[in-house]
């Protein structure tokens, strides 16, 4: 068993300007906590209390000693909040050791039962934080009714950042992404082999995304689409054949990915993210692509990273045609969400009368649309394999330049591809006022009645 805290920018800055404070500093981090069905515990940061200044009984660059004044409001706010909550202290120094001291375990133990009882969870956790040249570094620790060691903090913001506990094993095969770490870096290129990666649609751009993937590195992919491979899906769905034609398309793409490369694993899910059970399985992803074309998927994938503070890049082709039948243009999109940035309805990219019309059956939405209420569903749309290529290419790139941030700042959260015309534009769009993208509305862990804050069908 093991435990990822995942944070917001703000939260892992707030850790940062502790570590690299040339005093021992010390503050209580309240967290959300979530086991998955495999045992996985995930932690979602909500807030980081510092110890206000007057409860510093002893302080310097190797010691610290605060009174229950530090921390008791803290506790308080957790249990109305219904969160656990962390010791943080930081170990001064570039380089320092972030590990607990003889004298942190006896801390340890003294806060284990007070702040389970506080905080009315039963759970204590502690985290102790260094910096190497200005990037975290940390060792931390659950302990109570779960007991395991954070093995990894994920963070969500402009930049994405996988960082490996200060004692894990890292390192990726040298070897075998020789020309990939020229271009990035060995960090990079383990971060890259650490990752899951959850594809929605396993279609021409699912499969163009996740084959990328595959050959950058990444291991471990979710793979999720209801539907079998059709005759007309070898045209662009990668690694097809006609002898697949017939097979759910997870198969076809997962068993694909297991043969590129030694060591791949796919978890396959031949279902619909319109259902509770297979959208929850989406938050045990680092990174989720979206590569559907449906405005119900994309509504449910639009509140994840604000719930869950997983990033999902988003993307879709489209090629309108005018009156005579002939193509308008053809216009590629790749978004990307996360927390800090414009959900999907707030840029407008989501059809909310077309993604009701998806989720009815198939004669309810037949009489509502003869009787004029509701509109009609598209048909079959134009696809082709260039086009569906280059997106998800984008799409894929977008993920590399969030983690190694070679682009410009602020970084565009939405790409435009002006396929027609040869162009690429980005914009940026922020999170409305008030709305579940805004993180002063803080949507971590409001949703244990109902996921995602939506109704499901079962
Ligand atoms: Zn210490
Ligand atoms: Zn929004």
């Amino acid at each position: 068993m093991s435990a990822t805290l995942r944070l917001t920018g703000p939260l892992h800055d707030g850790l940062v300007v502790m570590a690299t404070s040339p005093i021992e500093t010390g503050a209580v981090l309240l967290a959300h906590q979530l086991t998955l069905d495999d045992g996985t515990v995930i932690l979602f940061g909500d807030d980081l209390i510092a110890v206000p200044d007057d409860a510093y009984e002893i302080r310097t660059d190797r010691a610290l000693q605060i009174t229950s004044d530090g921390y008791i409001h803290a506790l308080k706010t957790a249990r109305d909040r219904g969160m656990i909550a962390l010791w943080v202290h930081s170990h001064p120094g570039d380089r320092a050791i972030p590990r607990p001291s003889t004298h942190d375990r006896r801390v340890n133990e003294q806060l284990e039962p007070l702040f389970g009882d506080r905080t009315e969870t039963e759970q204590y956790g502690y985290l102790v934080v260094s910096h190497d040249a200005g990037a975290l570094t940390f060792t931390g620790e659950l302990s109570g009714q779960v007991t395991t060691s954070i093995t990894r903090i994920a963070v969500s913001w402009q930049r994405w950042i996988f960082r490996p506990a200060y004692d894990a094993p890292t390192g990726a095969d040298r070897a075998l992404f020789d020309r990939n770490i020229r271009a990035f870096g060995d960090g990079i290129q383990s971060t890259i082999s650490g990752l899951t990666v959850a594809i929605v649609g396993a279609g021409g751009t699912g499969s163009a995304t996740a084959e990328q993937l595959t050959r950058l590195g990444v291991r471990s992919f979710i793979l999720i689409d209801p539907d079998t491979l059709s005759d007309s899906n070898t045209t662009r769905v990668y690694g097809s054949t006609p002898a697949d034609v017939g097979r759910p398309k997870v198969d076809v793409l997962g068993d694909y990915l297991e043969r590129i490369a030694h060591g791949v694993h796919t978890t396959r899910i031949q279902g619909s993210i319109l259902t509770e059970a297979v959208a929850r399985t989406l938050i045990g992803a680092d990174v989720v692509f979206g590569c559907t074309d449906d405005n119900a998927g994309r509504l449910r994938l639009s509140r994840l990273p604000y719930y869950y503070l997983t990033p999902v890049i988003d993307c879709g082709v489209q090629i309108p045609s005018d009156q005579d039948g002939l193509i308008s243009g053809v216009f590629g999109r790749v978004t990307t969400l996360h927390p800090g940035a414009a959900c999907l309805a707030c840029r407008d990219r989501i059809d909310f009368a077309l993604a009701e019309a998806e989720t009815r059956s198939a004669e309810e939405q037949q009489r509502l649309e003869k009787e004029g209420y509701a509109p009609a569903l598209p048909g079959v749309e134009p696809a082709v394999v260039t086009f569906t290529t280059l997106v998800a290419a984008t799409a894929v790139s977008e993920l590399l330049e969030r983690l190694v941030g070679y682009g410009d700042t602020p970084t565009p959260s939405e790409l435009i591809l002006y396929i027609h015309d040869r162009t690429l534009r980005g914009n940026i769009e922020d999170p409305h006022t008030g709305h579940y993208c805004d993180p002063a509305t803080r949507r971590i862990g409001t949703d244990a009645d109902m996921f995602l804050g939506l109704n499901w069908a079962s």
